[in-house]
């Protein structure tokens, strides 16, 4: 297993709420199609602001939003209108084009949970902007529970759809719990510490740290030794490299521009094929950033 450790990134708006940033990073751009691993809290609303991410643009991948603690209110220009809260998937299918803003709902004083990325693979990166919403029924055994909330894992399936084959769980361990859990030898796999620490085939993962393992074992076994949450991530080898760029995916440096000039059209003309607007949104819409001096590179195998 190789240990990937956070960086903190301030998540934007007035008053930043920090994120603890895995993915991408120096040593490793993919895990299976998992491309964006941001992870957050607890956070306290009152001192952070929360989360304010007005109205921001998406292409060629999913989001995967899932709340340990709050809750938040997401609108996007497909029309959907929905609130992720704990124990719940919301994932968006940007596609070949999406925007939608996040706000951390007035009631929520601690806001805990993680906010990722999949990467559509090549054939199917154009297709409809859309949102799925599902709610796992936990699986339990002894010392442990589980909510797999894309693919399959420990008995429990999810039915969201997603393009390239993958694994999407949170596991909490008991304190002494030793769990073995078989997977798929063709996934590469990812352990997010959420909170306490665990072994990962006896090797050992602290909080907040990211353990990656190769494709090949069928089981990976897990131990605690103190109250333990986790996300466990996979899916074969994504095979394909990809440009990654503000909120856009694509595979070329070209590509991304002509999405950000899009975008940017939409904002100043009110006018766009790809993009448009959430309706009814509170917040005006972020532009983005100035484009780097450098040619984007493509990033993973
Ligand atoms: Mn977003």
């Amino acid at each position: 297993m190789e240990v990937l450790t956070p960086r903190d990134v301030p998540l934007g708006g007035l008053r930043a709420m920090t994120v603890r940033r895995t993915l991408p990073q120096r040593q490793r751009s993919l895990i299976g199609a998992w491309c964006f691993l941001d992870h957050y809290g607890p956070n306290d609303v009152d001192a952070s602001g929360g989360m304010v991410v007005p109205p921001h643009p998406h292409t060629g991948l999913q989001t995967v939003s899932w709340l340990f603690t709050g809750e938040i209110e997401h609108r996007d220009s497909a029309g959907h209108h929905a609130m992720v809260r704990p124990g719940e998937l919301n994932l968006m299918t940007a596609g070949r084009g999406i925007s939608h803003s996040e706000y951390s709902t007035p009631g929520t004083k601690t806001l805990h949970g993680a906010q990722l990325w999949l990467a559509l693979p090549d054939g199917d990166r154009q297709v409809d902007p859309t949102f799925e919403h599902h709610a796992p029924e936990p699986v339990t055994g002894d010392g442990w529970e589980a909510r797999v909330f894309i693919g399959s894992l420990l008995g429990s399936s999810s039915p969201v759809k997603t393009y390239s084959p993958l694994l999407g769980a949170e596991l909490t361990l008991d304190s002494g719990t030793t769990l073995p859990v078989p997977v798929d030898p063709a996934y590469e796999l990812g352990v997010l510490v959420d909170s306490g620490s665990v072994t990962v085939d006896g090797k050992p993962l602290a909080a907040h740290e990211l353990g990656f393992v190769e494709p090949g074992a069928g089981s990976l076994e897990l131990a605690a030794t103190e109250p333990t949450r986790l996300l466990l991530l996979g899916g074969p080898p994504f095979g394909e490299q990809i440009v990654m760029w503000w909120n856009y995916i694509g595979r070329a440096h070209e590509e991304i521009v002509a999405y950000r000039a899009e975008w940017e059209a939409l904002l100043e003309n009110g006018t766009s094929d790809r993009f448009q607007l959430p309706e009814g949104d509170p917040l005006e819409a972020l532009h983005s950033p100035p484009l780097p001096n450098a040619r984007m590179v493509k990033r993973g195998p």
